[in-house]
This record gives C-alpha cells, structure tokens and sequence, in this order.
C-alpha cells in the first residue's frame, strides 16, 4: 500500500483516491502514477485543498493477479470491522485515511465488457452528473442487500462526506487507464482543487441507470445463459439470464443487465445487477 499527499497553501476540500481494492484492476495504477508524476515535475498544480491518493490497496491480491486473496477488500469497511482475514486488516489499515477527507473516487474495472461508468448514490447525483462520466449508475446502496453492502464509497457517504466509485471499463480495455486519468483529473477541476482547464467529458451520451436490483448466487454453481454479457445490454421479460444449480434465472420484466459478473462466483456473491434507465 502506497500513500502519496499533496497539499496546496490554501484549506479547502482534501480529496481521497484509492486504487487497486480489487487486486486485478489495474487501470488506476498508471492513472495514479501519471498524476503523481505531473505534480511532482509541477505540470498540474494543487489550487486548494489537498488530495491523498493510495494506490496498492491490495498487494498480495495484486501480486496474485486476482480480485482478493480471503475476502472481497470492497465489502470490509464499516467502523465496528474485525474480520479477521488479510482483506479484514487492510480494510481496518485504510479506514484511518478516511479521517478529514470529505470527497473520495474508487477506481475500478470490471470482469465483463463495458464502457466506463461512475456508481454514485443519489444524494450525490449533483456532482456525479459533473464528472465528465456519461454513464451514471444511481441506487447501489439503496438495494439494501448484504452481499454488497460496506464498500469504500459509502463508507465515505456514512461518514457525512461524498463517495464515487469510477469504473474505468473491463479489466483489460486499452482505454481504461485514459479514462481513469481524464475522470482523476474532471473529479479534482470539479472541486476546485485544479484549475477546471483540465475538465474533459468522456464521450458518450448522459445515460443515467438505477439500480433495481442484485442476483446473488443461491448455489455457487452459476452460469450465465445469455449471448451478449455487454454491460447496460437491454433485456426482454422473461429472458433466460441464467442458471443458478437447477432453477433457471429470467428476466421479470423489460430491463437493463448491469455487471454481470464473469469470475467465477461464490454462493452468497453477486452474480449481476438489474436496472432501469431513467430520462
Ligand atoms: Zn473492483
């Protein structure tokens, strides 16, 4: 685990970023490393505020090349926390990072085809349309359901402060770590914290995606039946999406697939999100 701060004169708002909470997503490292380096050279100065940025959040995961070692890194903070894995530990080695922060940005990728998005909670939607990120995806907390629940951003949305998770596209796209880069740089010019010069929209039209709800596999024998796995692929009623053990999984009514899950899932771990779009 890395942490790099850097502060400017002026208080303002200090900002958190992490990177690589998930051990095979790896386009934020570069977008980190990038940014790290224009500041240190003064190519980009910090206006106001300060920004922290931890990059390395999983090591032993990073250096396995897989999403976590014991548990999901994503699922372990919340402050009564004593899971006793390794992923329990770092959870409760990062969480202090969280302390005076008040703005925080995930970065991710994801195991299926996808363009970027950003996760924002609708209490936050007002900076999240400012992002420069097309696709927003509202409501992740408000399913309420277990298996998702105690990740990084609202961990910082409990805390009182404005979390945003970026999904820079899959795990391998060429474009990621450009777009992890560019939504770094629209998320500090948004603040305040660099000039807003430095503001560039993703292309892409505003999409904006609640979530409706999450399948979480029953059996740890799932299997996707369907032909297209593109995230935000539409879906007719009744769709066969997949099988869980025996019992066939179907579309209850016209709706958008959101991240199916392409690693091989447990019993009790998402399999996929359902969603509707919202004009
Ligand atoms: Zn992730």
């Amino acid at each position: 685990m890395n942490t790099t701060t850097f502060h400017s004169e002026k208080s303002w708002i200090d900002a958190l970023i992490l990177w690589s909470i998930h051990g095979n997503e790896l386009s934020g490292s570069l977008a980190i490393e990038r940014f790290i380096e224009n500041i240190r050279t003064q190519a980009i100065q910090i206006l106001s505020g300060s920004v922290t940025l931890i990059s390395h959040c999983n090591p032993e995961a990073i250096k396995q090349k897989t999403r976590f070692i014991e548990d999901n890194l994503n699922r372990c903070f919340y402050e009564w926390q004593d899971i006793a894995s390794y992923e329990g530990e770092l959870a409760r080695q990062i969480m202090p990072a969280f302390e005076g922060k008040s703005h925080l940005l995930d970065l991710h990728s994801t195991s299926g085809p996808s363009i970027p998005f950003l996760f924002s909670e609708r209490r936050n939607f007002e900076i999240a349309e400012k992002l420069g990120v097309p696709h927003v995806v509202v409501g992740w907390n408000d399913l309420g359901a277990t298996s998702i629940a105690w990740d990084t951003e609202n961990y910082m949305n409990k805390k009182g402060g404005w979390g945003f998770t970026f999904e820079a596209g899959n795990h391998d796209s060429p474009d990621g770590t450009e777009n992890a880069y560019q939504v770094l740089l629209n998320f500090f010019a948004n603040l305040g914290i660099i000039d807003t010069s430095y503001f560039q929209s993703l292309p892409g039209e505003k999409t904006f995606i609640e979530m409706t709800s999450v399948y979480t596999c029953k059996t740890g024998e799932f299997e996707f039946k369907l032909e297209q796995l593109e995230n935000f692929s539409p879906l007719k009623a009744g769709t066969l999406i997949g099988i869980d053990g025996d019992e066939e999984i179907r579309a209850e009514s016209d709706c958008t697939l959101v991240m199916p899950s392409l690693r091989k899932i447990n019993k009790g771990e998402d399999a996929f999100f359902i969603a509707k779009l919202i004009n």
